[in-house]
């Protein structure tokens, strides 16, 4: 991998802590139709939690967090019979609904009673391994292919109007070289897209350098739900995302990040957010745009954003001209505007877009065997231990307290190794 051209002195360093953040994730079932490879949760049947014991969740939220908006996730939360009802309490709290999903149980009818409920936007998750076997037309697709699929679901949202638009996909080895596609057909649709996210898949393999430790008892690796039974790539970083991008948008920018809790230097979100229309990508915002939207936000509401409307995202053009005093990027973006319509002036009637692009680089594992995690992990989740103790953990490891009780501890094989021959020597 080329070293990246951006570092953390040109980005904006997210300002989302534990205590105060843009997100919250919550899961009301786990449940879901698809089984989904690179799922991070087991897939359980009729593991809906009562709606008043997901309105506690809520609670405990709201006492241990200020967030803009709730990702509904799962779990598929629209098989969750109480979802309409859900959404409609979350918005009473002031908070934005987002229903994570993989689409399938979706139709016109419930979009619009959701709509009718507040939720505020959808983030679909579509890629090419999920095995959507049932949907026999979308079984052995590629990435290209699928966008079809995504088309549909955004259309639909566009029809029902006013819903934010978000497509996730986890990113392997071997789909890596679809991600530039993924990126042009969203720019094709940026009117009705408004982010794209790229999930790095992580799963432990057969090569494993660690012994894993529920507090003092051995784990074997089989038995985590997160393991895979062939090696495969499972350390991709945000940087050979962007790498990959700018082969095809090679002023490609990102603005803002997440910072790894032992690797200050890893991008663990990584944010880019361009200006342009369908046709043309007038420029990429900076720190300081980012910088300028999370602090002023944050004044008004005393919360951090996370997902804008889609009617602030259809205002590129004032957004160019009302703030370009204050980023370089935007001050770019704006000048290759003005180009765009003095060549032709009447372009200005053209609508100009705000789009967001974010790679998430989840769990990296570091050689003495530390977990570096999200630093103001957005996706953080409720858990109750059975001694009835509450607290916030990292949802794409919820698997590990829930089957044992605490999060794994890695060991380096060869350190145990050589602790077991020390042992024996002293036995001597
Ligand atoms: S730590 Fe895990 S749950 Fe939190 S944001 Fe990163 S990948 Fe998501």
């Amino acid at each position: 991998m080329e070293e990246p051209f951006f570092n953390i002195e040109s980005l904006y360093r997210l300002p989302w802590t534990m205590p105060d953040n843009g997100i919250t994730w919550l899961e009301p079932t786990a449940q879901c139709n698809l089984n989904c490879y690179g799922c991070y949760r087991k897939n359980i049947k009729n593991s809906h939690k009562p709606l008043e014991e997901v309105k506690h969740e809520l609670d405990f939220f709201q006492k241990m967090r200020k967030t803009d908006c709730i990702s509904i996730a799962g779990g598929d939360p629209l098989l969750y019979p109480d979802i309409i009802e859900l959404v409609a309490d979350i918005k009473r709290r002031g908070l934005k609904p987002i229903i994570n999903t993989n689409g399938i149980a979706l139709t016109k009818e419930f979009l619009h009673n959701l709509k009718e409920a507040g939720v505020f936007g959808f983030t679909f998750h579509i890629d090419s391994k999920q095995g959507r076997g049932r949907e026999k037309e979308w079984l052995g697709k590629n990435e290209i292919e699928l966008n079809e699929l995504r088309l549909h679901y955004a259309e639909m949202l566009a029809a029902e109007g006013g819903i934010a638009c978000s497509f996730n996909s986890t990113v392997y080895e071997d789909t890596l070289h679809y991600v530039p596609e993924l990126v042009k057909w969203a720019q094709q649709h940026i009117d009705i897209v408004h982010t794209m996210v790229f999930i790095l898949f992580r799963y432990i393999t057969p090569d494993t350098p660690y012994n894993f430790f529920a507090g003092d008892r051995q784990v074997s690796f089989d038995d985590i739900h997160y393991h895979s039974d062939r090696q495969e790539v499972t350390d991709l970083m945000a940087p050979d995302v962007v790498q990959v991008i700018r082969e095809e948008y090679p002023d490609f920018m990102p603005a803002a990040y997440l910072n790894g809790t032992y690797r200050p230097d890893h991008y663990k979100w990584l944010l880019t957010e361009r200006i342009g229309t369908k046709k043309k990508i007038f420029g990429y915002a900076g720190k300081r745009f980012l910088e300028l939207v999370m602090t002023s936000y944050h004044y008004v509401k005393d919360r951090y954003i996370s997902y804008a409307s889609p009617k602030a995202l259809g205002m590129g053009r004032t957004t160019l001209f009302s703030t370009w005093a204050f980023d370089t990027g935007i001050r770019k973006a704006l000048k290759n505007y003005l180009k765009f319509i003095a060549v032709n002036p009447f372009r200005l009637f053209r609508k100009v877009h705000i789009q967001s692009i974010m790679i998430i680089q989840p769990v990296d594992l570091m050689p003495n065997g530390d977990q570096s995690m999200c630093d103001g992990c957005p996706d953080i989740t409720y858990w109750k231990d059975d001694k009835g103790r509450e607290q916030l953990v990292w949802s794409c490891r919820l698997e590990e307290p829930m089957k044992y009780g605490d999060f794994l501890r890695m060991v380096p094989k060869n350190e145990v190794e050589l602790k077991h021959e020390q042992e024996k020597e002293l036995v001597k």
